[in-house]
């Protein structure tokens, strides 16, 4: 992309409503623009960011065997007059009305939906195990949305369901769900730790959340210092072997590690004094398990072997995709912006023109241009007729992982300057070398 043909609305200004900085450099950025209070339009830098995020959460999703598919964001009020949850609840549902006097809500969460549609197709035992998820936008009218995206009123996130005949197929896919998740925070560049949570309006024993720390996450996490050293990395897994998942739940949630809702000082004493750490945090995902509460109330049963009918053993685990952008600014920024890891970055190098319109460096640039976009990396080339100070501030802001700099003075030795965004450190390269250290 040439930046002079692109969207980019930099703000020169900080502003003034953002309280946290990720907020504040979403909007420096030109990534968001709040629309109404907690409804952001998405412009095309941030929603490139959150289509790699998204992608990132659908190829974790699908390598542990669960299904994509789409459900409506409006949903029919009947359904959740079934699971008894209409009028539980409460105001954080936005409920609407059609021409023909039809209750409607713009869906909070899809468990009644996902559970219809289950029951309507799924008669056997023999079609179990079942995970099916989406990626979809929901709204939840939350009496303070703040923080830009993080705690937004309409909000993207995956959210999958799993079907089970026994619980101990349902505590599988629980493990499931665990597993992909480290996995895909960490393609994320992000450590978000499995804290035990409390099971709130969706009810259900076996339930945790996934914490980003950060100072300013809204929940009080107490935890064991060593969680921090535990890392999935490239390991190998089996998401259909029941022990392997199972050895990964007990690695990551054996020790002390919990939030406010569930802390207890008995218990958190226990950890070696030097070890307790008490912090703040993001909450990035969640996972239950929650038995037959849906099942039961609205019939979505399975013949078993012997024919009997029995209610399926469900979960539903969720991944706040858009709040995630928040997140990952959160962990990664200095002062003068963003720093993307590689996984999730809009574009993998910026090409900074010091001299635009000086043939040579406007050849040089094209050539660099090409070279990376015949590897399939996406450079973002600021071809703009701007100050080299300007240039060099825009890239920053943005948090591309590497800028190369192109100017007549180091053509004139055959280099450009290659520079790193997290560590800062710049090299004077041939540009193939610039270009194969990108790649
Ligand atoms: P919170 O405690 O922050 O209100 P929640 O526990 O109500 O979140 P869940 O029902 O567990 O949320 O939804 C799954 C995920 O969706 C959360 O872990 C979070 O990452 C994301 N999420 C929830 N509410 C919002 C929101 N208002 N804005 C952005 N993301 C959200
Ligand atoms: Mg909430
Ligand atoms: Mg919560
Ligand atoms: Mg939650």
């Amino acid at each position: 992309m040439r930046l002079s043909r692109y969207f980019l609305p930099v703000l020169k200004e900080t502003p003034a409503e953002a309280q946290i900085v990720s907020h504040r450099l979403m909007l420096r950025a030109g990534m968001i623009k709040q629309a109404s209070a907690g409804i952001y339009s998405w412009l095309p830098l941030g929603y490139k960011v959150l289509k790699n995020i998204e992608n990132i959460v659908h190829e974790e999703q699908v390598r542990a065997g669960h299904i994509p598919m789409l459900m409506p964001t409006l949903q029919s009020a009947d359904l959740w007059r079934e699971s008894g949850r209409y009028d539980a609840y409460g105001p954080e549902m936005l409920r609407v009305r059609d021409r023909h006097d039809r209750d409607m809500l713009y869906g909070p969460t899809n468990e009644e939906l996902i559970t219809d549609i289950f029951r309507s197709h799924v008669s056997s035992y023999k079609d179990l195990p079942l995970t099916l998820y989406h990626i979809q936008w929901k709204f939840r009218d939350e009496i303070r949305p703040r923080f830009g995206v993080m705690r937004g009123r309409e909000f993207l996130m995956k959210d999958g369901y799993n079907f089970d005949l026994t619980k101990e197929d349902a505590l599988h896919a629980y493990n499931r769900h665990l597993v992909s998740y480290l996995r895909t925070y960490e393609r994320m560049g992000l450590q978000a730790i499995p804290m035990r949570a409390d099971s709130g309006p969706i009810g259900g024993d076996d339930t945790h959340e996934f914490l980003v720390l950060a100072e300013t996450g809204e929940s009080e996490v107490f935890y064991d210092s060593e969680i921090t050293d535990l890392k999935f990395g490239d390991r190998e897994i089996d998401y259909d072997n029941v022990d392997q998942c199972q050895a990964v739940l007990e690695e990551f949630t054996s020790r002390y590690a919990r939030t406010d809702e569930t802390h207890d000082q008995a218990e958190f004493a226990k950890v070696p004094a030097d070890r307790q750490r008490t912090a703040r945090g993001i909450e990035v995902g969640q996972i239950f398990y929650f038995g037959t509460k849906y099942s039961d109330a609205m019939g979505a049963n399975v013949a078993d072997a012997d024919g009997n009918r029995v209610p399926v053993h469900m979960g539903s685990h969720g991944i706040g995709v858009s709040r995630l952008l928040g997140a990952i600014i959160e962990a990664s920024h200095d002062d003068n912006g963003i720093i993307w890891p590689e996984g999730v970055t809009p574009f993998h190098c910026g090409i900074v023109n010091l001299r635009q319109g000086d043939e040579q460096a406007d050849a040089a640039c094209d050539a660099l241009y090409a070279s990376l976009t015949a590897l399939g990396l996406e450079p973002l080339y600021d071809d703009r007729d701007e100050r080299a100070g300007g240039k060099f501030a825009t890239m920053d802001l943005i948090g591309l992982p590497w800028r190369i700099t192109v100017g007549p003075r180091g053509l004139k030795n055959g280099v450009v300057e290659l520079t790193s965004r997290r560590t800062g450190e710049s090299e004077e390269l041939p540009p193939e070398q610039a270009v194969a250290r990108v790649a």
